[in-house]
């Protein structure tokens, strides 16, 4: 008797994203840029959002994207970005480190801005094209930050906290119209935000960058090493393919098993 066995499809690289418009905030730089460039490797159309002019048109020009400068702090900036968007990553975020006590509103309210108000504006503009045409893919870049808090992190913590709330009610919503939203959550990414926390919690403590990296910021971390941005990037497009399509409303951990500990 001979057993008949499935046949697996063949191996592909991804999916296939041709015909498929995506927008990615902060795409200038670190997992934004990596989110960028692998949906635009996917055949993907990628608008490429950013604060930073340069790093924008950079980014753009490198993958045969669109660059749109936008401070996403300004709700009548979002207004100007396309509303025709099959693929929603919100990715830009800022950090500020200070105890709570001592946190200044202003950062604390720009923080919310940026990491909540504009994801919500955003999926408010891009979503009736999306259930119009029955499919679309929400993927926030949350964080480690957005299950478990950290000292002196309280903006960032409380935005990431809220996306992670915003992304389940989009999901919610979303589904019966073929769309999905998820979170990727990683913890610490090899980007300029993290070098920059290196560089200043070496100062602010006199010991080295390995030293912070080793007893700071990988103590939480099973994996004890940085995530690269093209690690993120590969799952935010694996969420836009049709093997995640049953995927809907989680929070995908990328952290190296820290929050499994
Ligand atoms: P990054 O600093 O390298 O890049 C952030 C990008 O966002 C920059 O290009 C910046 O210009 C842009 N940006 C900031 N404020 C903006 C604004 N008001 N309007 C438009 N663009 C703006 O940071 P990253 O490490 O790549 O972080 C990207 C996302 O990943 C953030 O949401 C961050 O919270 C999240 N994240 C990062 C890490 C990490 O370890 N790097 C870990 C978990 C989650």
């Amino acid at each position: 008797m001979t057993s008949e066995l499935p046949t697996p499809p063949p191996h592909t690289a991804g999916p296939d994203l041709r015909g498929r418009t995506a927008l990615v905030t902060g795409a200038g730089s670190g997992i934004g840029r990596a989110c960028a460039a692998h949906l635009a490797r996917a055949g993907a159309t990628v608008h490429v959002v950013d604060v930073d002019a340069g790093s924008a048109t950079a980014v753009a020009q490198a993958i045969g994207g669109l660059p749109h400068i936008a401070d996403l702090a300004d709700p009548a900036a979002l207004d100007t970005l396309p509303a025709a968007v099959d693929i929603l990553v919100n990715n830009a975020g800022l950090q500020h480190v200070a105890p709570l006590t001592a946190f200044p509103p202003e950062r604390f309210a720009l923080i919310q801005q940026v990491m909540v108000t504009a994801p919500f504006l955003l999926m408010r503009r891009t979503l009736p094209h999306m259930y119009a045409s029955g499919w679309g893919r929400v993927i926030n870049i949350s964080s480690v930050h957005g299950r478990r808090a950290s000292a002196f992190k309280c903006a960032y913590v409380a935005a990431k906290h809220a996306l992670e709330g915003l992304s389940k009610v989009a999901a919610v919503e979303g589904a019966p119209h073929g769309v999905t939203s998820n979170c990727v959550s990683p913890g610490y990414v090899r980007t300029p935000l993290v070098e920059d926390q290196v560089r200043a919690q070496a100062a602010a403590h006199g010991i080295t960058a390995d030293a912070v990296l080793d007893d700071v910021l990988l103590a939480r971390s099973p994996l004890g090493r940085l995530l690269e941005p093209d690690e993120v990037a590969a799952a935010v497009v694996w969420l836009c393919g049709p093997a995640a399509g049953g995927i809907n409303g989680a929070s995908i951990a990328l952290d190296g098993g820290w929050t499994a500990t």
